[in-house]
């Protein structure tokens, strides 16, 4: 079965300060005891917020597709397990748009998570031009054939994907209920074509962009929708908690 997962990508903000302050308030709120709940902060910060987190996963928003070696600047799975990291990112929009992080190396992320058993969200979603031309299931489809949907049905089995379309990530624009579901529906429609249905239903397919508390129910309500990555919205301990009570 699919899991409920209210994700925060805080992304390249907070002082250390800040961030604990933040960790530990959302620490100390009532959180539905139904939904995982998962922060993303600076990794300069994971071991300290591996610290201060109750009943919170942390995750980093980035990792390197290498072993632990020469590669200035690089932080591995090894090192981010080390201080309590439990899950990464792939493929994030940012990633892709600002690093260059193309189809093989998002592939070769998803292939070093498998091998080092580290939980992972693989982000998808189409940049506006594509919607504008109608041809985003194609698009994210292929997103998902090129670095993701090579796994073998045992390692896609209880697998986070995050739908985010770039068109929505901080920019306040949502797509609506419908546009979501759409595409949370054909997403586990390919997974249960290329595997199986039980595959399918254990994927949990999570909608990012510009979600919060005014907005998520909706949402949510799609059948397919597993929950959120939140940016914007998980920087803030009241936002961000309403978010994992509006399933
Ligand atoms: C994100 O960065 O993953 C995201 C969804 O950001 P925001 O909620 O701010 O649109």
């Amino acid at each position: 079965m699919a899991n409920k997962i209210i994700a925060g990508n805080w992304k390249m903000n907070l002082s250390a300060k800040e961030a604990m302050d933040l960790i530990k308030g959302i620490s100390q709120q009532e959180i539905p005891s139904d939904v995982k709940v998962m922060v993303f902060p600076s990794a300069l910060y994971t071991g300290l917020a591996a610290t201060f987190a109750e009943g919170i996963e942390i995750g980093v928003q980035n990792f390197s597709e290498n072993d632990n070696g020469a590669y200035t600047g690089e932080i591995s799975i090894a090192q981010t397990k080390s201080v309590g990291a439990t899950i990464g990112l792939i493929g994030h929009s940012e990633r892709r748009a600002y690093y260059k992080e193309d189809h093989a190396t998002l592939k070769a992320k998803v292939d070093k998570a498998i091998s080092e058993n580290f939980d992972f969200i693989f982000c998808c979603g189409e940049p506006l031009f594509i919607r504008e031309e109608g041809s985003e299931l194609q698009f994210v489809q292929q997103q998902l054939d090129d670095s993701l949907f090579h796994l073998s049905a045992e390692q896609m089995m209880n697998k986070i994907i995050a739908y985010e379309p770039v068109w929505a990530i901080g920019t306040g624009k949502t797509a609506t209920s419908e546009q979501a579901e759409d595409m949370h529906r054909n997403i586990r429609l390919w997974i249960a074509e290329k595997y199986n249905e039980q595959v399918a239903k254990s994927v949990s397919i999570l909608y990012g962009g510009s979600c919060k508390p005014s907005n998520a129910k909706e949402i949510f309500a799609g059948p397919n929708v597993d929950g959120g990555l939140i940016g914007g919205a998980s920087l803030n301990v009241e936002d961000f908690t309403a978010l994992t009570h509006s399933f």
